[in-house]
């Protein structure tokens, strides 16, 4: 096996682009590092060993990384905002992210639909990608990260309604426990209109999934 290679690569190029610092964000680099050898040492592996050398360090930067959403504020993205009489609903669909599972600390991934019906306030689109971003560069749990995000956009953009849904699969299920590999977890928070009222939801829902539930391609 020599699979060393290219994450050194990577781990080495991420590090020359932003420097150390930048890329601790944060993060106690060296605290990491010593707990990741502790790990190691205590599934019976020898930390000393040539290949286990630079892992402590390099898996170091990479939570610097995965978690770097919990030393920035998703508000932030949402405070420019265009004032617009557009009053049907604005919707971006498939916005892919990655997270940390926080009982387990293994990753799930998917996509995030998010749609809101203005109130006036409309934000760049680019912006609701941000958001997803941050939020979800923290340990997390899928249904948490949707409420939050829902939350924020209600709070923030005063929306008349806000409509998240949240696809993903989780390496905690496929690779442990029940070991349902290819299992997707679905959850959704509907704040204000899509909340209150029937057919608005189901115009979101539409505008998510397509006329017919399940055969989007
Ligand atoms: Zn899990």
């Amino acid at each position: 096996m020599n699979n060393s290679e290219p994450h050194q690569s990577i781990s080495r190029c991420l590090a020359d682009e932003a420097g150390e610092h930048a890329l601790a964000g944060g993060a106690d680099l060296p605290r990491i590092e010593r707990a990741v050898r502790e790990i190691l040492a205590a599934v019976g592996e020898n930390p000393d060993r040539e290949g286990l050398q630079e892992t402590p360090a390099r898996v170091a930067r990479m939570y610097a990384e995965l978690f770097a959403g919990l030393h920035q504020d998703p508000r932030v993205h949402l405070q420019k905002f265009f004032i617009e009489k557009y009053d049907e609903i604005v919707l971006v669909r498939d916005i892919s992210f990655n997270s940390m599972c926080e009982h387990h600390m293994l990753p799930f991934m998917g996509k995030a639909h998010i749609g809101y019906l203005p109130n006036g306030r409309v934000i760049g689109l680019s912006k609701l990608a941000r958001v997803v971003e941050v939020v979800s560069k923290r340990p997390q749990v899928q249904e948490r990260m949707t409420e939050e995000i829902a939350n924020l956009l209600v709070e923030e953009l005063d929306a008349k309604g806000v409509a998240v849904v949240i696809e993903a699969t989780h390496s905690c299920m496929a690779i442990r426990g029940v070991r349902k590999p290819g299992s997707v977890c679905v959850t959704s928070a509907m704040k204000g209109v899509f909340r209150a009222n029937l057919s608005s939801r189901s115009e979101v829902m539409t505008l998510i999934y397509g006329d017919t539930l399940g055969t989007r391609s």
